[in-house]
């Protein structure tokens, strides 16, 4: 234990996702012992990131605008969606630089046991997306764990009825896993493997 704020600190710090005490406790000594980190920046970030940012009004990825960077994107084919669970997935995906479409963002996945259903899910938005006919393909890159595979087989089921393909992502991803830790490269062929369902 420290004295005062700096054990409040590593103590905040300790409550983040993924950050342990001895995380927590380095942190905290470095910001302490680095007269060039930027300790104005880090406070004003993260005092502005709830008021700055909000969710993409066409797919639900996050945003600085009313559409996301990749919605505005002309260069992109509106053809093709990849529907996943959570932004960070978009991110996940993004980064194999397969994918030159569009994405749409459920905001999680079905799940009887933490009662989360279709209708809590952005599905209704996506229907009303292909509603128009410009999307041909469909691509489910839902979790490769049961909630992703429930919510990937519900939603194939719901657009058999529409002249869209639908394709979920190849296995070969970790089952059980997070789409989100997944490695590039293998992301990647699971993207080009991707079957028609
Ligand atoms: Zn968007």
């Amino acid at each position: 234990m420290y004295d005062g704020i700096v054990q409040e600190l590593i103590d905040e710090f300790g409550r983040l996702p993924g950050i342990g005490p001895k995380s927590a406790q380095r942190i905290t000594f470095h910001i302490l012992q680095t007269p060039t980190f930027d300790v104005a920046r880090l406070a004003e970030l993260l005092s502005e990131i709830r008021t700055r940012v909000r969710f993409c009004e066409i797919c639900g990825n996050v945003a600085e605008q009313d559409r996301c960077a990749i919605c505005r994107d002309p260069r992109r084919n509106p053809a093709l969606i990849c529907v996943v669970e959570d932004a960070k997935d978009v991110a996940a995906i993004e980064r194999t630089r397969e994918f030159r479409g569009l994405y749409h963002v459920l905001g999680g996945a079905i799940s009887p046991i933490a009662g989360i259903g279709p209708d809590d899910l952005r599905i209704a938005q996506l229907m009303s997306r292909l509603a128009d006919g410009t999307v041909q393909e469909v691509i489910l890159a839902t979790n490769p764990n049961l909630e992703g595979e429930a919510t990937a087989s519900y939603l194939s089921r719901l657009l058999t009825t529409m002249q869209i393909t639908v394709s979920r992502l190849a296995s070969g991803l970790p089952v059980g896993g997070d789409l989100e830790y997944a490695d590039e490269v293998t992301l990647g062929r699971a993207f080009e493997g991707r079957r028609v369902l």
